[in-house]
């Protein structure tokens, strides 16, 4: 087909859909899904991060928001055009609601609906200010004791928290906080992050010393700000981190340093936060309307409670707290955990002559990172889908507009040529008796991390390690700490100087019990996980990650958090989320989280 026959199609099936919208007709409008369909809403819709499957779903949600929604102007987006491939045609697309402008992702199969992501790109009236719209920064003209800039950050900063109260306070300063601050800066939100650090970045600074991201830099982007073409594929920890100080200051956030959360309630009355915070010492009270916990997904360490651990006479700690190999030169470590922390630690050991063992409690996936990036993410985050015209922006839409449901059908394939390319490597790695998974429906590491956020290694070169035997393998659960190593269940003894426990994090709503109560926790529900009921994430399915970015139990209460790329992505919808309620637009929640799991 030529691409105006494609377009065509595509604008015929937009004026059916957006009248019959427009019409109030959900009959009609629902007969243009396919029967197995997905609809995506990050926010425009649903004031919520929703997925609707099938027909039914669909005509509930449309019964409860079409006439507070009031969507309209269905078109092509400016200059986009439709693409055919495998008969199924993928379209940009626009769209308007009462109070916002919208941006999707249509795919049609045989004339219908075959997935949709709708989301809210900006509201009327409260667009930020770029482009056209950027500020003039200089005052031109005459004016008496005028403030410069620099004065007017001064007095904002020493105000904020005192004399006027932030409408946000977002508890955490990492990544999340601190872009989550930035969007809400632009959309004139006052806000205050409280970081308990010294600096910002530093919860990537005190990380181990070996620590490179993961992840490339074209999935890494913080919003507004790219990093330079310059910037290495792989971020050094201290790097990002100094690149997080940085962007905090340019970028203007009211980022206070040094300053504890301690507790927060909520004043269902008042419509009020009191949270208070202990800056440097100083008890500050701070009243918000909205409270977001930044704290991190891997921020509360799982620190076993092995029997005996009171008895070693050697050092002890979680991976969070590992300091780095240095000390242990000559020394006998053993690292507990088998995932990607427990990897990069082992390796970095190593690499000071320590004599290293891990051990293994259950399968691990690993992946080689050169393969990931080539076959798991190459198409949507790579130098080459920058020069084919993939932005970041676009990556991210495409990536959210596979719907959680089926993403595992996405992946599995992509895995099993991984699996194919690798082979030598697998067969070396189950030759050292390294327990090997691929989740358990062999849909690999990106359902894994959404699914228990755990159970892989991107594999830097520590694998190669393993296979050759120069770091030791131990397989099992641990059942006792003695004062000069630790037991295994079948009795085999571990002789240790050192013991890592890299044994990953907690819940993010064991933050919400710490600071706000476990009866606020308990509410809420468990952070993170699909639902899938595999290991590890229970079902039944929930269609999105269990309370992040969107609308929970508790009124007023927004957990924010992942990877780089979430935090980059989903921050945009939590923030206009917020800019509405600032605004007193309403916002009609669809389809509240309900919970099914306490931690
Ligand atoms: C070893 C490791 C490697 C990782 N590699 C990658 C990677 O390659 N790519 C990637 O995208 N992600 C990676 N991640 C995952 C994730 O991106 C990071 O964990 C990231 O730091 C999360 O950012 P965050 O802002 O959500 O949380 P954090 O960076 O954990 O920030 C939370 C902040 O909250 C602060 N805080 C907590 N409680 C309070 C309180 N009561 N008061 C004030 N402040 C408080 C903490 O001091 C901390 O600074 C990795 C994680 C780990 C552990």
């Amino acid at each position: 087909m030529f691409d105006t026959t494609l377009s065509e199609a595509v604008e015929a099936f937009l004026e059916n859909f957006g009248k019959a919208l427009e019409d109030g007709d959900i009959e009609r409008a629902t007969e243009l899904f396919q029967e197995e369909s997905y609809w995506r809403d990050l926010v425009s819709f649903t004031w919520n991060i929703k997925t609707l499957e099938g027909k039914e779903q669909v005509a509930e949600m449309l019964q409860r928001q079409l006439a507070p929604i009031r969507p309209h102007s269905w078109k092509l987006a400016e200059g986009e055009a439709p693409t055919e491939e495998d008969g199924i045609i993928t379209a940009w697309i626009e769209f308007e609601t009462a109070v916002a402008r919208g941006y999707g992702l249509l795919r049609l199969k045989d004339g219908k609906v075959w997935t949709l992501l709708t989301t809210m790109a900006e509201l009327k009236g409260h667009e930020e200010p770029r482009g056209f719209a950027r500020p003039l920064g200089a005052k031109h003209g005459a004016g008496k004791n005028r403030e410069s800039w620099r004065e007017e950050r001064e007095r904002e900063e020493a105000e904020l928290g005192y004399r006027s109260q932030p409408y946000c306070v977002i508890v955490g300063g990492g990544q999340g906080g601190i872009g989550l601050a930035a969007r809400l800066r632009q959309l004139g939100v006052p806000t205050i992050v409280l970081e308990k650090n010294d600096r910002p970045g530093d919860s990537w600074r005190k990380r181990y010393k070996s620590l490179c991201l993961h992840d490339p830099v074209w999935y890494d982007h913080l919003p507004y700000l790219k990093f330079p073409d310059t910037w290495p594929v792989f971020s050094p920890k201290d790097k990002i981190g100094d690149w997080l100080e940085f962007y905090t200051k340019v970028m203007e956030l009211n980022y206070w340093t040094r300053s504890t959360c301690k507790s927060a309630r909520y004043d269902e009355a008042a419509k009020e936060w009191t949270v208070v915070v202990d800056r440097d010492g100083e008890e500050v009270v701070l009243r918000p309307r909205h409270l977001v916990l930044a704290t991190g997904m891997s921020g509360k360490p799982n620190i076993p409670d092995f029997p005996g651990k009171e008895r070693f006479r050697g050092d002890q700690h979680h991976s969070s707290q590992h300091p780095g190999p240095d000390a242990y030169r000559g020394k006998k470590c053993v690292v507990v955990g088998s995932n990607n922390s427990a990897h990069d630690i082992a390796a970095a050991l190593w690499e000071q002559d320590a004599d290293v063992t891990m051990v293994q409690r259950s399968p691990t996936h690993v992946v080689r990172s050169d393969t990931l990036m080539d076959l798991g993410l190459g198409a949507l985050y790579s130098e080459q889908a920058v020069q084919n015209g993939i932005t970041t922006e676009k990556a991210d839409l495409i990536f959210a507009s596979l719907p959680y449901a089926i993403l595992h059908e996405f992946q599995i394939p992509l895995y099993e040529q991984m699996k194919e390319r690798d082979k030598h490597f697998y067969e070396g790695l189950e030759k050292a008796g390294f327990m090997l998974d691929w989740g358990d429906d062999g849909s690999g590491l990106f359902m894994k991390y959404l699914r228990r956020g755990s159970g892989y290694y991107i594999d830097v070169g520590a694998s190669q390690l393993i296979i050759d035997g120069e770091i030791k393998l131990a397989r099992g659960q641990v059942t006792e700490i003695v004062e000069d190593g630790l037991v295994l269940e079948d009795g085999t003894k571990l002789d240790a100087d050192l013991i890592v426990y890299a044994t990953g994090y907690n819940s993010m709503n064991g933050w919400a019990a710490e600071l706000i109560g476990q009866e606020v926790a308990d509410r809420v529900g468990k952070c993170w996980g699909l639902g899938s009921d595999t290991t590890r994430d229970p079902g039944p399915g929930e269609g999105e990650l269990r309370n992040m970015w969107r609308p929970t139990q508790q009124e007023a209460l927004w957990f924010h958090g992942g990877n780089l790329h979430q935090s980059r992505h989903y921050s945009h919808f939590l923030a206009l989320q917020l800019k509405a309620r600032q605004e007193g637009i309403p916002t009609p929640v669809y389809g509240l989280q309900e919970v099914h799991h306490l931690a």
